[in-house]
């Protein structure tokens, strides 16, 4: 147990590093956090949008995201959540179909029934399996074809893990799927998910954070990039909580491109690509559920993927040539586009989760690598960032 006060030094100001800031200065430690761009949020950041703010990459809560809508509660902010049902799209073959009940995939006639019905069945057979480690030596493709078969792993599956890991979606194991299907399931209720969002962007959870640290007596260094913990040798304890070095976990990046538009593409939130040579992945219309003339169109690249080279607007080119295949008379009125290079820890079979503990006392890392089987989202990194506060 450490003895208070302690001087901590917290290296990003992405979800992680606020609320572990927020937690440690609750507890009467001394935090600094140090942020490397002029803004908080991290992946999770926001630009000017109409007369608000919109995050730079899409950004929604579900209903069980319990860690992080107790931090909202906390903040006092809980009056602002926004709710709305979800509607989810799956594009294979030239068409989009509805994917959000499980009506939806009764009708889905991209596969034969009886795949539809081996695809429904596995959220179930998902519920029931208790020992997910054993799922964490086998690769994701091998279950899934053996569980939904190899039509719906073709059609539906595969695509979905390529949009997420590209070239290493082979190694996925098992283990992650099956987190996300246990995940959407309770969050889904009987028809659809309820997905919630902050009114007025999540930059005033970022910034409500900043003031309670700031009361707290911590301080908040913006446009500081910490390169070695050293630079940091007058503090107690140094958290990083950035992306961990090379070598330990690979990530991916993602590139995503937002549209300021009064136009529908189609009425989906959420549409996932699963058709090959669209240069995005998915499609989310946020002005099919919350406020905001807003579409993204997202997409997540290798380190060496030649686009990190391409200017935007030979970015917002590519995309917006794919966008028009779908809706070829999409009006905009202004483009931004996103780059975020560590934006997915790649997850590989028998993945182990790094430690906090860098240098025994001193340095700790804590970050969204640390989080599996769960997919890394807000509220997961909220919990880590509890957990570490609580054991500190
Ligand atoms: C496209 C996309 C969509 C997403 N959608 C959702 C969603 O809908 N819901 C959800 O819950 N989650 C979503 N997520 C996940 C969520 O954004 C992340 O899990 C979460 O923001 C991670 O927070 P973090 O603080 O761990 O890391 P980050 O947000 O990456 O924060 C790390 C911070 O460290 C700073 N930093 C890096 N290096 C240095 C340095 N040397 N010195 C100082 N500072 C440094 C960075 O600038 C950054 O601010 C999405 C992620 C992506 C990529």
């Amino acid at each position: 147990m450490a003895a208070l006060p302690v001087k901590v030094a917290i290296v990003g100001g992405g979800v992680t590093g606020l609320s572990l800031a927020y937690f440690l200065t609750r507890k009467g430690h001394r935090v600094t956090v140090f942020e490397k761009e002029s803004h908080l949020g991290g992946l999770a950041a926001t630009f000017p949008f109409e007369n608000t703010r919109l995050e730079k990459l899409y950004h929604h809560l579900f209903s069980t995201d319990r860690e992080i809508l107790h931090l909202i509660a906390e903040a006092g902010l809980l009056s602002e959540v926004v709710w709305s049902r979800s509607s989810m799209g799956f594009r294979t073959q030239g068409k989009s179909y509805p994917f959000t009940s499980p009506f939806d995939l009764l009708n889905f006639s991209a596969i034969s029934l009886r795949s539809r019905f081996r695809l429904g069945l596995l959220s179930l057979k998902s519920k029931r399996i208790k020992d997910w480690q054993k799922l964490s030596s086998v690769r994701a493709s091998d279950w899934l074809k053996a569980e939904a078969g190899e039509e719906a792993y073709r059609v539906v599956w595969e695509p979905l893990l390529f949009a997420k890991f590209g070239k290493y979606s082979n190694e996925v194991p098992a283990g992650w799927v099956w987190a996300r299907l246990n995940a959407r399931a309770a969050s889904r209720g009987i028809v659809s998910e309820r997905l919630g969002y902050l009114r007025g962007s999540f930059q005033i959870l970022w910034d409500r954070l900043a003031e309670r640290i700031k009361a707290g007596g911590g301080e908040i260094l913006l446009s500081q990039s910490i390169e070695k913990a050293a630079e940091l040798s007058a503090f107690d304890k140094i958290i990083l909580t950035q992306a961990p070095p090379k070598g330990l976990v690979r990530y991916l990046g993602n590139i995503c491109v937002v549209l300021e538009t009064d136009k529908k593409v189609g009425d989906y939130y959420w549409l996932n690509i699963g058709e090959p040579g669209f240069a995005f992945c998915a499609l989310i219309e946020h002005n099919n559920a919350f406020e905001g003339r807003a579409i993204y169109l997202s997409n997540y690249l290798d380190q060496d993927d030649p686009l990190w080279d391409k200017k935007d607007d030979e970015i917002l080119k590519l995309y917006l040539k794919d966008l028009l295949r779908i809706k070829p008379d999409l009006q905009y009125d202004r483009s931004w586009v996103f780059r975020e290079r560590f934006a997915q820890p790649v997850i590989g079979l028998n993945y182990q989760i790094p430690p906090f503990e860098i240098s025994p006392g001193k340095v700790y890392m804590v970050n969204n690598a640390q989080i599996y089987p769960q997919d890394r989202g807000l509220n997961d990194s909220c919990k880590l960032a509890r957990r570490f506060s609580d054991i500190m």
